[in-house]
């Protein structure tokens, strides 16, 4: 096996991975804030914590993971205010949809889902902590932290904190790098908006303090790994490292691991630019759950990923050709015995894949070792020259990839009745099947064959057929 490298941010570098205590890890991702329904930009970033966590689950390692859902943050306090509900009214249909998204995607659930409105206490209790320390100051009932207190502030997202006016505070929880000031650990409260009456006064926690208080609280004073994406960096982590390693001298987090963005032409998909989707809208337009996770997973975690409907076509094919291979291996009678070199091709093909995800979770070269081995197979199969007995092993291979990728068992079909679809029922508007069409007709300009093939057939496929006219025109009418 081969030595497990991660990208740690705090140092810039991929180091060797080595947790406090051999053979178990602990994590701590930051969830979502759920003040309304995630998109598949959210997902990227869960997705790549996923591959994580089930590519250190097939190495053995035992795992104390933990995810929160941000339910107490500016927006979250003020849309229920607006709605005239309680908190806990406003969120739940976003926390539910959070976790029927994440099964949806065979996201594994993590040792410990938890919310940051059952951990009041603790974020109070660390505030004292800090109280004590003197690295708050109060302002108009509100405690701030001291970012000149604390020297290292900047080291996670390298800021220059020179020119920073000590003093100057930002009450947002969400700001930019340009605008790092001493930030609100408790929030005063305001007309009409929930607050909760504790030691340090009434009020709400800030964002930043949430992650940090339960960390610490269920994982220790110093975790393995905290994930997130790279927007989290500055200033949310920095802000918790200020926080933990404050309160308790120790270091916080041994490796800080990032997912970067999931674009849309070029820029961020965000709710703020309207730019999103969310995985309903992709399976309101046919698209299968298994083709969206390999998607989102199939370009490395530290690479932007950009998202397309064509690369979105072609993970369908990838994720077709897998489960079609996998099929094979179950269906067809090879004749007996051993074809000469398979079982050696196959082994190395098994060390590749773990060594490209030991490379820092290169989850393209671990597809490409797969591909690579299908199509090998594939050949050899056509040709009578696949035996029985490597069979076995092939399957063994498959069952180590889909512990990671999660993709070739079928399941499609289930997750989607589950989420009130139809199975293939076609349930496309009149106004989707024109995009698809239009997509094509595309496809056909550009001479793409195989994309417009593609389209055509995921059509058929919900019931559209197609008539190509021959001036080029095309026609569509349901089944
Ligand atoms: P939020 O609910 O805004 O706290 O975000 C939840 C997670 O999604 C965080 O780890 C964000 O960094 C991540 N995230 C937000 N937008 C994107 C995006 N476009 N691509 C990848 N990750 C994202
Ligand atoms: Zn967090």
């Amino acid at each position: 096996m081969n030595e497990i490298r991660v990208h740690n941010t705090l140092s810039g570098k991929v180091e060797p991975f080595v947790p406090q205590r051999p053979g178990e890890v602990s994590i701590y991702t930051c969830g979502p804030t759920v003040y309304d329904y995630a998109h598949i930009g959210n997902y990227r970033t869960f997705v790549f914590q996923d591959i994580l966590r089930r590519f250190l689950e097939l190495r053995g390692f035992k795992l104390n993971h933990v995810m929160n859902l941000t339910d107490v943050d500016d927006r979250i306090i003020a849309n229920a205010a607006k709605a005239g509900v309680s908190i806990r009214d406003y969120t739940a249909k976003f926390a539910q949809a959070f976790f029927d998204d994440c099964k949806t995607l065979s996201i594994e659930a993590p040792e410990h889902w938890i919310r940051a409105t059952d951990y009041i206490d603790d974020m109070v209790k660390l505030i004292q902590r800090l109280q004590e320390k003197s690295y708050t100051y109060a302002g108009e009932g509100s405690i701030y932290y001291r970012i000149s207190k604390f020297p290292e502030y900047g080291k996670l997202s390298k800021i220059d904190v020179t020119g920073i006016q000590a003093g100057a505070r930002v009450d947002n929880d969400r700001y930019e790098k340009e605008s790092a000031r001493d930030f609100a650990l408790w929030k005063a409260p305001k007309p009409g908006e929930h607050f909760w009456e504790t030691p340090i006064g009434p009020g709400r926690p800030g964002w930043h303090i949430e992650c940090s208080a339960m960390a610490m609280r269920i994982l220790g004073e110093t975790i393995d790994i905290h994930t997130g994406g790279i927007d989290l960096a500055f200033p949310h982590h920095e802000n918790e490292i200020a926080q933990s390693e404050g309160a308790t001298g120790k270091k916080f987090v041994n490796y800080w691991m990032h997912a970067e963005h999931l674009l849309v032409e070029g820029e961020k998909m965000s709710k703020s630019l309207g730019n999103f989707f969310t995985l309903r809208d992709l399976f309101a337009k046919g698209y299968k759950p298994s083709a969206l996770r390999f998607a989102l997973a199939s370009v490395p975690y530290r690479r932007q990923l950009n998202f397309t409907f064509d690369g979105l076509q072609q993970a369908a094919s990838s994720v077709e050709r897998l489960r079609n291979f996998s099929d094979r291996l179950t269906r067809e009678k090879f004749p007996e015995g051993n074809a000469p070199g398979m079982a050696e091709r196959i082994e190395k093909a098994a060390n590749d894949f773990d060594a490209a995800l030991s490379d820092d979770l290169n989850t393209a070269m671990a597809l490409g070792v797969a591909y690579d081995l299908v199509r090998e197979a594939n050949i050899a199969m056509d040709k009578g020259e696949f035996r029985q007995g490597d069979v076995a092993a092939a399957k063994d291979f498959l069952a180590s990839f889909d512990r990671v990728f999660a993709v070739i068992a079928d399941t499609d079909a289930e997750k989607l009745a589950a989420l009130g679809y139809g199975a293939g029922d076609g349930a496309m508007t009149d106004e989707d099947v024109e995009k698809m069409v239009a997509e094509r007709q595309d496809a056909r300009k550009r001479r793409d064959w195989a994309a417009s093939d593609r389209i055509r057939k995921e059509l058929a496929e919900r019931g559209i057929i197609l008539e190509d006219g021959r001036d080029g025109s095309v026609r569509w009418k349901r089944k």
